[in-house]
């Protein structure tokens, strides 16, 4: 029997924890230009996509993050028609994007054009045809450099990165949610995968601290993916309009009805409820403020 062992927690950072999978079959290895791909079948979730060691996304799981990270910013925009995901290479952020009526065009900006065909060949599910539709756009480029030279102004802003890792990490620095600001149009929000805090709480400590820098409004509101080890995931929230973060639940509603999608984990309620977070995260803030 063969394990995949997970190095998120086993490797530099050293926090002696690990989660492994049986691997029933490898579907596909590669070393990129920029980092180690893998595609592997588990008994549990399916086809898992990972890279250098840290899994990215799965099969069975991907929905309760990929409806979350585009669902709850598009819903509370109500009528977002440009959308910039930075990373996302899989395709499951640009394949929930698309599935609103509103949006015109969305830019998905991948520093690694092989996650890309990886992620096309062997795990076709996740994007589903997404990157053969008109509205996509896709930009083989360091999410970084892109938002800092790029003119583009867009609705919502989605930071579908790997870990602060390697290529990673300059998607979480100032530089970077301050260039992401000047491709807000007005009303505009950004959100970013922040981390789980049971196990990475500096993550989101390090979040709130500069997205509060740089907008007006900063929250964090909850997921759970099975794979993405430790409880819930924070997914930061970033506008400079409070109220965007306090639509009815009547709004939502009929906005959600109003785009007629279906989905296994966002719902209006959902997407409220998201938001009230548990004591222990809640601290961090204070301890960051
Ligand atoms: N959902 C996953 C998570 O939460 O960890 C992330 C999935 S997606 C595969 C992450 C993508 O970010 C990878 O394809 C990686 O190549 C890309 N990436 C990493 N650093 C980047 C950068 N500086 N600019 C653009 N894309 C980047």
């Amino acid at each position: 029997m063969t394990w995949f062992e997970e190095t998120l927690y086993s490797g530099s950072s050293n926090q002696g924890f690990q989660q492994r999978f049986e691997i029933t079959r490898i579907v596909h290895e590669v070393r990129s230009q920029h980092q180690n791909l893998a595609v592997f079948e588990t008994p549990s979730f399916g086809r898992v996509l990972a890279i250098n060691g840290i899994v990215q996304t799965t099969e069975k799981d991907e929905f309760a993050y990929h409806e979350m990270m585009v669902h709850v910013p598009l819903i509370a925009n109500g009528r977002a028609q440009r959308v910039l995901i930075i990373g996302g290479g899989d395709g499951g952020v640009l394949r929930e994007v698309l599935r609103h009526p509103s949006v015109e065009a969305a830019h998905l900006v991948e520093i690694d054009r092989s996650v890309i065909d990886v992620s096309r060949q062997f795990l076709p599910m996740l994007s589903d045809g997404a990157f053969d539709d008109s509205r996509a756009e896709v930009v083989t480029a360091d999410g970084c450099e892109y938002v800092k030279d790029s003119g583009e102004t867009f609705d919502i802003v989605i930071v579908d990165s790997t870990d602060p890792i390697g290529p990673g990490e300059a998607l979480f620095s100032q530089e970077f949610y301050e260039n992401c600001h000047q491709r807000l149009r007005p009303g505009g929000i950004l959100v970013a995968q922040c981390g789980v805090p049971f196990l990475q709480p500096g993550e989101l400590s390090n979040c709130y601290q500069r997205l509060g820098r740089e907008f007006d409004d900063v929250a964090f509101y909850l997921t759970v993916i099975p794979t993405y080890v430790g409880g819930f995931l924070a997914l930061g929230w970033a506008s400079d309009d409070p109220a965007l973060r306090h639509i009815s639940i009547e709004d939502l509603t009929r906005r959600w009805a109003e785009t007629g999608i279906k989905a296994r984990y966002y719902s209006p309620a959902m997407h409220r409820a998201a938001f009230d977070l548990p004591p222990f995260i809640a601290e961090l803030f204070d301890n960051a403020s």
